[in-house]
């Protein structure tokens, strides 16, 4: 399904007259091959594939041109040759290999026009908009996927945005990763289509902020999703890329239980001794979700990444709240250098988990951890989970039954008051600590306690009051009888599946406002920013 490389030229030739769509009747029922192999098809042939003759007057002026040597535009091979040209301060050894798409089975192909139907409108991005769509296969059967369609001028898509879509398409093409958005394959046509996998459930952020009555999302399922994300990312870093732009806009929902990375606009190769990418001039970052050196000298690696990943953490918390909502671009950079200020601790996150972001805010790279890291860390941070053992219904707490599955989110043995989820309601809120029992993982006694009590380091730098430290007694859970260190994932991933349970609803709502701004560091101290990337 894939395209020879030895009949690129004809996929360059036709879709340079806009007649991609003969691409694949040309090449097999009329089985052309090479240029020459036009002089023996008579226009009845062109007429038997449904090319009219306006069509085919076009078809052989481009390849007179073609023949006499002059050179179309060669966008194709772009989408099948790799990164599209870019100022890159640093090489990598994937830049001097062509970046062919290696038939391996998989679904990553060039697919005819007409076997995409679209349909719904999802959404719409930087350069293009987002259908819902069914794709026909060869041997009839279907697939809903999501498609999207690069917008286009009257001449056709040009430019950065071309360059952009090109980029995402070559770099989709290269992945597979349990959470990460699959690429299917191409569409030549008018407007040029990308097929991907759809995630029927929408973005995780709009998920987060779906209004009521759409309950709020598990807390453990919240950390099964951090766990499949520091996966995913771990796999891209591997693969020597950088994403630039994590965030839970940025993360789909294949199933309830299921996120897949997505939106690789800003993906990068990474490279040199320092293994990072250095922007060349202004294009629009997710400033508010950036490191600072990302902000300072347009500088990215995993470990912007991983600060990034931090950020998104934050917003899984906070119910999908805009970083640094309300402060001005320009004024982040200053309060995270100046003022060592972080994001806040969202009420329902636990210390143990806002010390991972804490981690990932570190000034330093070097001082953060891996993705690799990071996977053990959230385990370790895993919430215990508790049971009812008395109907709770004093006023101000958390209600509960008798039998429901408490998520503990912060507890200690000398309070009498812990902070949790209720896994019927979904609702948060404190509660006595008499009336939860721990649930018994079946694993042998451990001594640790659960969360660290101590305050955290830069806790004190939060932007905003931290009222749960008022409520400070809440240390350290008990011994959990049963509570194991290390609880393997799949376990975990049960109970947060069991967690999900509960339909949580078609998401709704629409994405909130985030800002991308194009910003450098030269702009962010008054000067001009850089030139064009
Ligand atoms: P940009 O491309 O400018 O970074 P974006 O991520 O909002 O912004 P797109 O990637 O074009 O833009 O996506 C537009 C919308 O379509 C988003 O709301 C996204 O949630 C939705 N969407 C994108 N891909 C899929 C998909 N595979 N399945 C379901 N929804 C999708």
């Amino acid at each position: 399904m894939l395209p020879e490389a030895s009949s690129l030229w004809l996929l360059q030739l036709l879709r340079d007259t806009q007649l991609a769509q003969f691409y694949r009747p040309i090449l097999e029922e009329l089985n052309v091959t090479r240029p020459e192999h036009f002089d023996f098809v008579r226009p009845e042939d062109l007429d038997g594939i449904g090319m009219g003759r306006p069509a085919q007057r076009r078809l052989a002026e481009s390849l007179k041109r073609y023949r006499s040597g002059i050179k179309p535009k060669n966008w194709v091979y772009k989408i099948l040759g790799g990164f599209a040209p870019e100022q890159r301060k640093t090489t990598t050894p994937s830049e001097s290999l062509p970046v062919l798409p290696e038939p391996d089975g998989g679904l990553k192909c060039l697919i005819p026009e007409g076997a995409v139907c679209r349909g719904k409108l999802l959404g719409s991005g930087c350069f293009g908009v987002v259908h819902q769509g069914l794709w026909t296969l060869p041997n009839g059967q279907t697939i809903p996927v999501a498609v999207k369609s690069l917008r286009a001028g009257p001449e056709g898509p040009v430019g950065t945005e071309l360059g952009d879509f090109l980029r995402e398409v070559s770099i989709m093409m290269n992945l597979e990763h349990p959470h990460v958005l699959q690429l299917h394959g191409l569409v030549l046509g008018q407007p040029l289509q990308m097929v991907m996998e759809l995630a029927p459930l929408g973005s995780l952020h709009a998920r987060l902020t779906a209004p009521a009555p759409t309950p709020p999302l598990p807390v453990v399922l919240l950390c099964l999703f951090l766990r499949q994300l520091a996966g995913a990312m771990a796999y891209l870093g591997a693969r020597g890329l950088v994403h630039r732009d994590l965030a839970t806009r940025n993360l789909l929902l294949a199933s309830p239980q299921t996120i897949k990375v997505a939106d690789f606009g800003l993906v990068r190769p990474l490279g040199g001794a320092h293994g990072r990418y250095v922007m060349g001039g202004p294009r629009p970052i997710p400033y508010a979700w950036c490191a600072p050196e990302s902000l300072h000298q347009g500088a990215f690696s995993s470990a912007s990444d991983v600060w990034m990943f931090g950020v998104t953490l934050w917003e899984m918390f906070s119910g999908g709240e805009e970083p640094w909502a309300g402060v001005p671009p320009y004024l982040i950079l200053h309060r995270l250098e100046k003022e060592r200020a972080r994001l806040p601790r969202p009420p329902f996150c636990s210390r143990a988990l806002y010390s991972i972001a804490l981690r990932c805010w570190a000034p330093h790279p070097a001082d953060r951890p891996s993705f690799a890291n990071l996977e053990g860390l959230l385990q370790e941070a895993w919430p215990c989970e508790g049971r009812c053992v008395r109907d709770v219904t004093e006023s101000g707490a958390l209600r509960m039954e008798s039998g429901d599955p408490i998520t503990i989110i912060e507890g200690s043995p000398d309070s009498t008051t812990w902070k949790g989820q209720n896994g019927r309601t979904f609702k948060m809120g404190n509660f006595p600590a008499s009336a939860v029992t721990l649930v018994d993982l079946g694993g042998p006694l451990a001594t640790r306690p659960v969360h660290r009590g101590s305050p955290l380091r830069g806790e004190r730098h939060q932007g905003s009051t931290d009222r749960d430290r008022e409520k400070a007694n809440l240390r350290n859970l008990p011994a959990a009888r049963g509570q194991r260190r290390n609880v393997p994932l799949q376990k975990m991933k049960g109970r947060a599946e069991r967690a999900w349970s509960h339909p949580p609803g078609v998401p709704g709502g629409s994405e909130s406002l985030w800002r991308r701004c194009v910003y450098s560091h030269s702009e962010s101290q008054g000067r001009p920013p850089f030139p064009p990337e």
